[in-house]
């Protein structure tokens, strides 16, 4: 199948999912059971992300020839909403050395003697690679909003904590983000919307099996209470951050196979547009080349 074909099929799965405006979005307009009426079996699935993931590995390697753009792929979502199977399997067919994951956790006392920006920004991606953030700096905006008490451990001056501190800081990450955009990073963020039940049934599913029990943590349940605070958070970063340069996916994720397919597609159609070819060489290097192959022949 050309290309030109692949890429219109795969925008069906794409385009309902993103949000380049945040004005008037609603979280509840999206159903994390959603699949588009498709209804592939396990064998499809599988099939057509290789194809996606087996693409995203071609418009790598030119993306990390050219050195110019980089790619932020960032993830959110509630626990066990499938970040880091989607991540595995996305990123399956890429050359780990054009990629760089990021796992952001509770904040160290260091990082905490910093402004919030600090710890990422020393992690975004360098010059042809991708950068993958599990957790990211949208974390400030969520599990911070929903509890007071790590804002306060933030140990800023108190003029500064007001009741317009969340604007003030989604404003502050839609500006960060217009400059990485202007310094050639491409930037894509994903939330897996994943429904309170099917939460519900992974846990159960962690609890059941020995072989999840380490993926198991009490304080995931007790962030389950929270549930509509996380909505609300969410829902205010999405409408702040939407734009068409950094858009948001909400991606349905109580089926994780169709997870994976709309990320891979949503990535592949992101590097698509950026029209990457491998870097042209000019006369120099041509004569270099030449008399590369003239040594290796001996005939020089
Ligand atoms: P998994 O559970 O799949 O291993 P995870 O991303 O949930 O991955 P955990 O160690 O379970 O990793 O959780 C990390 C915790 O750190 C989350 O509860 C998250 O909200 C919290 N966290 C991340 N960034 C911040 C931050 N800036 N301030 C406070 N807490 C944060
Ligand atoms: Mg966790």
């Amino acid at each position: 199948m050309p290309r030109e074909e692949i890429l219109n099929r795969i925008q069906k799965y794409v385009h309902p999912f993103r949000i380049t405006k945040g004005k008037g979005f609603r979280l509840k307009d999206f159903d994390p059971d959603d699949t588009r009426g498709l209804k592939l079996d396990k064998r499809e699935a599988t099939e057509l992300l290789q194809r996606g993931t087996d693409w995203l590995a071609e418009e790598q390697d030119i993306l990390y020839a050219q050195d110019r753009w980089s790619l932020l792929l960032v993830f959110q979502a509630m626990d066990a909403a499938g970040k880091d199977g989607t991540i595995k399997h996305v990123m399956s067919g890429v050359n780990p050395q054009g990629c760089q994951v990021f796992s952001f956790k509770q904040p160290s006392a260091e990082e905490l003697a910093h402004d919030f920006m600090w710890r990422y920004s020393k992690c975004f991606p360098e010059r042809g690679r991708i950068g993958i953030f599990n957790r990211s700096y949208y974390e400030e905006v969520l599990v911070v909003r929903v509890h007071d008490e790590i804002l306060r451990r933030q140990k800023l001056p108190k003029p500064l904590v007001s009741k317009r501190i969340w604007d003030e800081r989604l404003d502050d990450i839609a500006q960060f983000e217009d400059y990485l955009t202007r310094q050639g990073v491409t930037i894509l963020k994903f939330f897996l919307n994943v429904s309170r039940e099917e939460q519900e049934k992974r846990f159960m599913e962690r609890l059941d099996k020995p072989e999840k029990h380490w993926k198991f943590s009490a304080s995931d349940i007790h962030e389950r209470r929270f549930w509509g605070d996380y909505m609300h958070a969410f829902e205010e970063a999405i409408r702040a951050t939407a734009t068409k340069h950094a858009p948001w996916y909400v991606v349905p994720a109580d089926n994780k196979w169709f997870t994976r397919l709309v990320v891979a597609a949503a990535i592949v159609e992101a590097v698509e547009e950026l029209d990457l070819t491998y870097p042209k060489i000019n006369a120099e290097k041509k004569k270099e080349l030449a008399a590369a192959r003239a040594e290796l022949t001996g005939k020089t």
